[in-house]
């Protein structure tokens, strides 16, 4: 991987442009953690190095940077600029290509985001970022309240690097913080549940967690039983814990609304023979970890279900016709969910014999 980014690196230098790494693949080498994301900052412009990478390019929607995909790893390429400004905390309005690798490091959000390396591997800190990845701390460049006034996506990024890598926050991006985050209000709701995401699936969750509610973000970001957040390994059952403004649910995917309502459902009810039948093993589990239930046992319950679907209910449409001597009707229907239910609770046994009385007896 950084191979193949010097190689980029060293294909636009022979064009007589400058480029160099920049952002969160140089900290995490830092760090001695491997990334597949490359960011490249460059003076050519973003139809440069389309001319430069001629097939492997694709434009990005956001202005001003182009993706180039080699085999599975991703390269973003983007022109030094100015700060951006944007309409609605987000959308640039403008973009200002400029010429000068330092006036881009300073348009960056935190220090530690602005080593950069260069073809020869060499790493370059004019900003004095290395000294934070060392102390893991995070500083924003230059003012932190006029930083997180501008974007307040930052505000969310500093909490999941913090949880990520296990970094402080300074005390100057705390006040920062604590004065702007009334703006997350008009942060899309995309952009949070994307970062919130981040901040819950990290093993580090809890004092990513802890940040938040320390900063008192439950309130802006909508979420109303943060501290009761139930941490999972899967980021179903942890969402399912929380409630929230209803704006977030377009973000979710109709199956995970779904299994967010299931999660929700069992945790109500226990996971009992009815509740792994009727939602499965997937979704229990889920309930199991949250419960603190050893997956195991879930596991022996499901594999001990007298039966796991309707299908397996062991006498066919016909055999009951004939035992009750009538033509088919909807009042089958009604006899075979009785039968669920009977075989569930163990008060009828899965046996032709068995349930051809309990027929007989009953209808
Ligand atoms: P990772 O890729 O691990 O999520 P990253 O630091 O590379 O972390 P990216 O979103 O890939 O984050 O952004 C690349 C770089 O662009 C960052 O390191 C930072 O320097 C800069 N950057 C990204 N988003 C912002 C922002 N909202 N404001 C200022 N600078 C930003
Ligand atoms: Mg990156």
């Amino acid at each position: 991987m950084l191979k193949q980014a010097l190689k980029i690196l060293s294909k636009i230098e022979e064009n007589g442009f400058k480029a160099y790494i920049v952002g969160g693949f140089v900290r995490d080498y830092v760090l001695g953690i491997n990334s597949n994301d490359v960011d490249i900052a460059t003076n050519a412009t973003p139809k440069d190095i389309m001319n430069i990478f001629k097939f492997s390019v694709l434009p990005k929607e956001e202005y001003g940077s182009v993706t180039l995909f080699i085999k599975n790893d991703r390269f973003e390429i983007t022109t030094f600029r100015k700060e951006i400004k944007y309409i609605n905390n987000r959308k640039p309005i403008e973009i200002e290509y400029i010429d000068s690798l330092l006036e881009d490091l300073k348009r960056r959000d935190f220090k530690m985001n602005t080593l950069c390396m260069d073809k020869y591997g060499q790493i370059l800190d004019p900003l004095d970022g290395k000294k934070d990845i060392e102390k893991k701390i995070i500083n924003t460049v230059g003012s932190s309240d006029y930083k997180f006034s501008q974007d307040s996506l930052r505000i969310l990024r500093a909490i999941r690097f913090a949880t990520i890598l296990n970094f402080s926050l300074s005390n100057e991006v705390k006040s920062a913080i604590i004065k702007n985050k009334y703006l997350l209000k008009s942060l899309s709701y995309s952009r949070k549940k994307q970062e919130l995401d981040k901040i819950f699936s990290s093993s580090n969750a809890k004092y990513g967690v802890s940040l938040l509610l320390e900063l008192g973000l439950d309130y802006d970001l909508e979420l109303y039983n943060l501290k009761d957040i139930n941490l999972n390994n899967d980021i179903i059952g942890t969402w399912a814990s929380l409630s929230m403004s209803e704006k977030y649910e377009q973000e979710f995917k109709s199956s995970e609304k779904n299994l967010i309502k299931e999660v929700k459902e069992i945790m109500k009810i226990g996971i009992t023979n009815y509740s792994l039948y009727k939602y499965g093993l997937y979704v229990n589990q889920i309930v199991a970890n949250m419960k603190g239930i050893d997956k195991s046992f879930v596991v022996g319950i499901y594999e001990g279900l007298p039966i796991h679907s309707k299908k397996e209910i062991n006498i066919s449409t016909l055999e009951i016709l004939s035992i009750l001597n009538k033509k088919a009707g909807a009042y089958l229907k009604d006899i075979y969910n009785d039968l669920e239910i009977a075989i569930l609770e163990l008060k009828l046994e899965n046996n032709k014999e068995r349930i051809k009385e309990y027929i007989l007896k009953n209808y």
